[in-house]
């Protein structure tokens, strides 16, 4: 029998509140260090630069 691997990808999506682009915004380092043990982020005001439109905005929870 033939074996093989799998990855699991995590992604933490968020829409743009300017230009409604979605954002996986999982590789920042702010929002890996805001996510908690049960992956949630509660209250974290997290400035974000949109990389589509280039406006910021802040995401205020995130959500699991
Ligand atoms: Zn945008």
């Amino acid at each position: 029998m033939k074996t093989t691997t799998a990855n699991l990808h995590i992604s933490v999506n968020c829409k743009c509140p300017h230009c409604d682009a979605y954002l996986d915004i999982f590789d920042l380092e702010n929002v890996k260090y805001a996510l908690d043990e049960t992956h949630n982020a509660p209250n974290c005001d997290l400035d974000i630069d949109c990389e589509e439109c280039g406006e910021k905005f802040i995401v205020s929870d995130i959500f699991f």
